[in-house]
């Protein structure tokens, strides 16, 4: 399904926060443990953490993820929180039936991340998809759907950036939490980038945006299905991405996202 990368090639600080969820002590002797790796690779392959500069062999510094991973836990794992935007509860009817969680808000290190994904690639996406691993929780909805799919992008930008930023996301997630990922979405006419538009023009460009690739519709019924997206703001993709899931008679529909943004 990825043509331009093989999710198996993507390490980032010889693995060291591969987190298991709450297990703080093991996370610190993983860190410990791999400090002499780490500070081999980083003489190797030299690199700034987004968040402080410091050098390092990962995009960002342990300090700086930490600081990610307590605004993870403060923002999205209430299980009955629907849309949180930069920390407050984002009340939005449209987007009823759809639960969504996201790794934290779209502001510093992790926007920069986000940022470095959409523009550079690869390497920024593990540290995302732990977050978003975190921002999951125990909830089996989020962790364990029938399948996972992800927000298409549409040929122009595809051709421009040479992959999908919302794709390789979930792939990774699905590598990392052994889950089925399916390309079950197309754009279905031309989108304005949603970046730069009010709320309103957002929900109107995305309406009736996406549906389901051939042959999908008759997979669909009864599915928990779980949305996965880079960047989530108003909700407009996302609800249009999961009707038609809902037409065709899926059971739930959730999104994981990287980071919830205000306009
Ligand atoms: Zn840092």
């Amino acid at each position: 399904m990825l043509k331009n990368f093989d999710v198996s090639m993507m390490v980032w600080g010889e693995k060291q926060f591969r987190l298991k969820n709450s297990d703080e002590e093991l996370f610190l002797h993983e860190m410990s443990r791999s400090r002499l790796l780490n500070e081999i690779a980083c003489l190797l392959f030299p690199d700034k953490c987004v968040g402080c500069d410091l050098l390092c062999s990962a995009p960002i510094c342990p300090r700086c993820f930490f600081n990610l991973v307590a605004n993870v836990n403060s923002l999205g794992c209430a299980p009955e929180q629907d849309f949180v935007i930069a920390g407050k509860r984002h009340v939005n009817r449209a987007l009823s039936g759809v639960r969504v969680r996201a790794g934290g808000t779209y502001r510093g290190s992790l926007k920069s991340l986000v940022l470095g994904l959409k523009n550079s690639g690869m390497r920024f996406a593990l540290p995302l998809c732990e977050l978003m691993v975190i921002a999951a929780g125990n909830d089996p909805s989020f962790i364990c759907p029938d399948i996972v799919t992800f927000v298409p992008t549409t040929k122009r930008k595809m051709k421009m950036r040479g992959f999908n930023p919302s794709e390789v996301l979930s792939a990774l997630l699905c590598e990392r939490l052994d889950l089925p990922l399916v390309a079950a979405l197309e754009v279905r006419r031309s989108v304005k980038d949603q970046d730069g538009l009010s709320a309103q023009e957002r929900w109107e460009n995305a309406n009736g945006a996406f549906g389901l690739r051939p042959g999908f519709e008759k997979l669909i019924p009864g599915l928990r299905v779980l949305i996965v997206d880079d960047v989530i703001t108003t909700g407009a993709t996302i609800w249009n991405c999961a009707v038609p899931f809902f037409e065709h008679g899926a059971k739930e529909v959730c999104a994981l996202i990287a980071a919830a943004s205000a306009i």
